[in-house]
């Protein structure tokens, strides 16, 4: 039976993918580490399964006599202000976490990853594939979580093409949805979350930047089957995101539409704010053939206020 350890596993996408680690029966322990910085225990409130043991820690600090099967890396976080906030922290979370989790690693076990559309940075191909090596400035304001994810894939591909090391490493491009903190900071949970307020939806600059936004739902199908219920052994890096583009303004006017008393107000651009996102899906069909994203923005948004209006009691 298969040891499996989750750091990240309170966080917005980790309690997910906790959720579908307990519909295995292949699995005899599930060690959930998390400490809580962005990440919420209320998270694992859905689940009641003995296999689950949940430990308080980082990542990078974390120790244990287990060798596990398999390691899954999601202790990070993934919201601008937040890894903005505390940099040294993001870097250390992601790159010591990676080392510390690695000497974890039973021999033949495998460690999946969840990298970034980041490591694109402000790309000037559109759509990325994974081939493209990105435009990211080690300087700038988004480098802890760029340049710590990027540190993270060499290592893991340095471990995989020198050691033999079984990794995966997938690169999430936006995703949204249910679990989200009500205070993360990014653009579709700060939309909803203001509109539940009647608050204005702040967007900043003009609103013309693009992302492609994924409800969680879809993203986790994909990482389930990419992690483990495909039987694929590819490496990586793969990208898996929504491939349907909308620009920042696109989705604070649909919001704005459900919440009139929620006027748009245009605040200042964010600095080396990415100008566009939109993976390259190619590579992503042949390794999981017929995924994709399936639920249309529109719909996600309406699911996400749902959830997001009993979250926060309104
Ligand atoms: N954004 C915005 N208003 C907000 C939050 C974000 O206009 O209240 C913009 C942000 O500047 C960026 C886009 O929305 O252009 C996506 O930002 P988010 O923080 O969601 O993700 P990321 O920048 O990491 O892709």
């Amino acid at each position: 039976m298969i040891e499996v350890l989750l750091a990240g596993g309170c966080g917005f996408i980790g309690s997910h993918l906790a959720d579908r680690l307990c519909r295995r029966n292949d699995v005899s322990r599930i060690v959930v580490v998390d400490n809580l910085w962005t990440g919420r225990i209320e998270n694992l409130s859905a689940i009641d399964d003995i296999r689950v043991e949940f430990v308080r820690a980082d990542v990078e600090h974390f120790k244990s006599d287990t060798q596990f099967d398999e390691i899954y890396h999601l202790a990070s976080p993934a919201s601008p202000p937040w890894y903005m906030a505390q940099p040294l922290r993001t870097i250390s979370a992601n790159v010591l976490g990676a080392m510390n989790l690695l000497g974890m690693l039973k021999p033949g076990g495998v460690i999946c990853y969840t990298s970034t559309s980041e490591v694109y940075g402000d790309p000037l191909v559109n759509p990325q594939p994974e081939s493209y090596r990105g435009s990211v400035d080690c300087t700038g304001p988004r480098s802890s979580y760029d340049e710590s994810k990027r540190c993270v894939e060499a290592m893991l591909f340095g471990a995989s093409n020198v050691h033999g090391t079984r990794v995966k490493v997938a690169r999430l491009f936006n995703v949204y949805g249910p679990r989200t903190r009500p205070d993360d900071g990014r653009a579709v949970s700060n939309f909803i979350t203001q509109a539940l307020r009647g608050e204005p939806l702040t967007v900043y600059g003009d609103g013309s930047q693009s992302r492609s936004w994924g409800h969680i739902d879809d993203i986790v199908d994909g990482l389930e089957r990419y992690f483990w219920s495909d039987g694929t052994d590819y490496s990586g890096p793969l990208n898996i995101g929504n491939d349907r583009e909308i620009s920042v303004l696109e989705v604070a006017q649909f919001i704005n539409a459900s919440f009139p008393g929620s006027p748009i107000v245009f605040l200042p651009p964010v600095p080396q704010d990415p100008t566009n996102r939109r993976p390259d899906l190619t590579l992503c069909n042949q390794v999981l053939p017929g995924w994709k994203c399936q639920i249309p923005y529109e719909e996600g948004v309406l699911r996400s206020v749902d959830w997001f209006r009993r979250e926060m009691r309104l």
